[in-house]
């Protein structure tokens, strides 16, 4: 089974979203062994509920406050979260790190009140071009994980992701290579191994995301180690987008 998560981000607005369900559910092929997770902007969420009950495809949000709840105006908390249908939700995406200046602890908060709502998490990690030129990914990951995994039973990694997301590739149409993708999920397998136990590292669900498209789906999903893909610009076009999945 290899999973597959769509980021719409800040696209669609609710008749957008319901169209693009529409469109989705029709051409989704649930006997093709991929499980389908699509993180809609907030707005959207209701009517995402609504269409997608019984289609086997998930509901997922692409945020959630560190908080519980309280005086932090326009945050969006996982209990709500949870209470609108939300099965999954994305943490410590790059453009959340780099243009809202989320840092490793404020990450590590927003998973443990995930959990504790009962949401799973996609955990967002990857290297900058900087550091991937000064061979610093390793180090990057390590650090990102460590942080932002501390203080978690290892039976909570059951709902934990984690997606290698090279910030270079996001959006940049340049995807990292095969052998780059490996590379990164090992190193990441290698710290879950050292921080919690091999059975965690081989079981922990590792997906890659950048710039993936209908050439390079199939080898990236079936590149060693890796579980599916994290997709943001080709999950727009819905014609298009149900055609990869058809790929994987
Ligand atoms: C993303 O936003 O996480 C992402 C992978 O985007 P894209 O597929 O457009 O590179």
């Amino acid at each position: 089974m290899k999973k597959i998560i769509a980021n719409i981000k800040m696209n669609q607005t609710p008749i957008q979203s319901r169209d693009y369900l529409i469109n989705m559910i029709s051409r989704f092929d649930n006997s093709k062994n991929v499980e389908l997770t699509l993180c809609l902007p907030y707005t959207s969420l209701s009517i995402g509920r609504l269409l997608l009950d019984d289609t086997g495809i998930k509901l997922g949000a692409q945020n959630l406050s560190e908080e519980e709840c309280g005086s932090y105006t326009g945050e969006i908390s996982g209990g709500m979260l949870k209470c609108a249908g939300v099965d999954t939700v994305i943490v410590g995406h790059s453009e959340r790190r780099v243009k809202f200046k989320e840092n490793n602890k404020q990450i590590n908060k927003k998973i443990k009140v995930a959990l504790k709502n009962g949401l799973g998490v996609i955990l967002c990690v990857g290297e900058s071009l900087a550091e991937k030129n000064t061979l610093k990914t390793l180090e990057t990951l390590k650090t990102q994980i460590e942080e932002a995994l501390k203080g978690l039973y290892e039976n909570e990694l059951e709902r934990v992701t984690i997606s290698y997301e090279p910030i270079w590739a996001i959006g940049s149409g340049k995807n990292a290579t095969v052998r780059e993708i490996e590379y990164g999920v090992k190193a990441i397998r290698k710290v879950i191994e050292d921080d919690f136990s091999l059975k965690a590292a081989k079981e922990i669900c590792v997906l890659y995301g950048g710039s993936v498209n209908n050439k390079n789906i199939h080898a990236i999903t079936h590149a060693k180690g890796v579980n599916g893909a994290l997709i943001g610009g080709a999950s727009l076009e819905e014609g298009g987008f149900s055609n990869l999945i058809s790929l994987v």
